[in-house]
């Protein structure tokens, strides 16, 4: 296919060179801890676009860490976060604060089934945080006060705070923490990969969340207070849709051994998936939701747990308060913004566009499929993963020191892309004989336009990278 912009056919080391390279933290960049961006700054942003300080332009190909559903500087969000300023910031706290009630109310009519109370935070670790007490709180006003263990995913995410690091199962991420994190159980994911010949995915889907009920068993049932997972996969089979009968299958465990379930919506919620939350295209509902990221396009920290009606009324028949609370959740300027999401999602019918784009986005699979480091592609909405390696047949990723997810990155910024797999590159460790994921979640306002010019650039750093890093 043709491309829309210059990009060199060989990379000379001139050329690799003059690519970007990691932030040298010098200067005031020496008083900022822990930072791992490329040597590109940020100038402005505008609709799915990222400008530098030297009037570079780059596709937000991931929408930052799959955060910015809407465009970067939407006239309404500024207005509705300013307006709300004009009032007031920060609400006291023994002042009803007016605007939490009408962002519950909103967030109820587009959350499905029964989730209509929601509880205020300001990321989505705390979300998964306060989920986990608000699933133990219950259950001991339900008269089960041994139940406290939390179940998740192995080799999940759920955020980087002490709980949610425990749940993450992730080796890498939990490697120095172990001594002061819950050595809570843990159950395999969906997978395709090791999906058995002849087996369907329906099929599979039971066998898999079946390992859900030996881990139950074996901890014993008393002890099990919650389980939580994202609605697709994570880590090596990141965004691996499971098929119906895992997420219906889960259900009836979680509702047999009275085990609550959490959904973890922070990346999946508020249209990423064409759908407002990734749990309705099951048709399951859980226990307790939670919600970050798109909430507010991130124009403003804010995050949120979803409860549904019985849960509510374990506390309020019981007379239980929740024991917990943060200074920021419910801040005027987040419910602004929050309830300015919802509203720009349903003016804009972004849901539709997000169905229509994603369609254009998975034809480009089998162009991808055609690199010889793509092992897969997979995904729903505007929610892309490439697994990329760098054998498809031992499914074997690069050694360290060649650098390869360093090297793609700078070639997709030269390219005019800014993607969130690479930028993750340093910090992560190849999964076993897995590959990488190359996360593309661009705002859900893309035209087809635009998803063509992303994708040419795509598919064109892959050409420039594997002329290097297979050669
Ligand atoms: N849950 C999931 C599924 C996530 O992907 C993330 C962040 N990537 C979190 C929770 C934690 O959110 P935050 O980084 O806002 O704390």
């Amino acid at each position: 296919m043709s491309t829309a912009h210059e990009s060199t056919d060989v990379i000379t080391p001139e050329a690799l060179q003059a690519l970007p390279q990691p932030l040298e933290t010098k200067g005031d960049w020496d008083h900022v801890f822990s930072y791992h961006p490329m040597d590109r700054v940020l100038e402005r942003a505008e609709g799915i676009y990222l400008y530098d300080d030297q009037g570079q332009r780059y596709i937000d190909a991931s929408g930052g860490p799959f955060v910015m559903n809407l465009p970067h500087n939407h006239p309404r969000m500024k207005a509705a976060i300013t307006d709300q300023l004009e009032r007031f910031a920060y609400p006291h706290p023994t002042m009803a604060n007016p605007e939490r009630a009408r962002y519950g109310k909103m967030l109820a009519e587009i959350l499905p089934g029964t989730l209509n109370t929601s509880y205020l935070v300001s990321g989505g670790s705390e979300a998964v945080e306060t989920a986990f007490k608000l699933a133990r709180q219950a259950q001991i006003a339900r008269g089960f006060p041994d139940k406290f263990k939390i179940i998740s995913h192995r080799d999940s995410y759920h955020g980087m705070t002490l709980a949610a690091l425990a749940a993450s199962h992730n080796p890498v991420s939990q490697r120095h923490f172990v001594p002061m994190i819950q050595q809570w159980p843990n159950v395999r994911q969906y997978s395709d990969f090791d999906r058995p010949d002849g087996v369907s995915r329906e099929d599979w889907g039971v066998q898999c969340a079946q390992a859900l009920e030996e881990v139950i068993h074996y901890q014993g049932p008393r002890s099990v207070a919650a389980f939580i997972a994202t609605r697709h996969g994570s880590g090596p089979d990141y965004a691996t849709v499971p098929p119906v009968s895992y997420w219906k299958t889960i259900r009836d465990i979680c509702d047999r051994y009275n085990v609550l379930l959490i959904a973890d919506e922070v990346v999946t919620g508020f249209g990423r998936t064409g759908r407002w939350f990734g749990m309705e295209h099951f048709d399951v509902e859980p226990d307790i939701m939670t919600l970050g990221k798109g909430i507010s396009s991130g124009y403003i920290p804010f995050a949120a747990v979803a409860i549904t009606d019985a849960l509510k009324a374990t506390f309020t028949d019981t007379n239980t308060g929740f024991v917990h609370g943060f200074t920021m959740g419910g801040h005027g300027l987040a419910c602004a913004a929050g309830k300015e999401v919802i509203r720009i999602i349903q003016d804009e019918n972004l849901l539709e566009n997000c169905r229509t784009q994603s369609e254009r986005l998975f034809s480009y699979r089998d162009q991808l499929m055609a690199h010889p480091t793509v092992a897969d592609v997979r995904g729903w909405g505007l929610y892309m993963v490439a697994e990329v390696v760098r054998d498809k047949n031992t499914m074997e990723f690069f050694e360290p020191d060649q650098n390869a997810e360093r090297l793609f990155q700078g070639i997709a910024l030269k390219n005019g892309l800014a993607l969130y797999g690479t930028l993750y590159g340093p910090r992560r460790q190849a999964a076993f004989r897995r590959g990488i994921p190359i996360w593309i979640s661009p705002p859900l306002t893309i035209t087809t336009e635009q998803v063509d010019d992303l994708m040419a650039r795509l598919l064109d750093t892959f050409s420039e990278w594997e002329q290097k890093v297979l050669s």
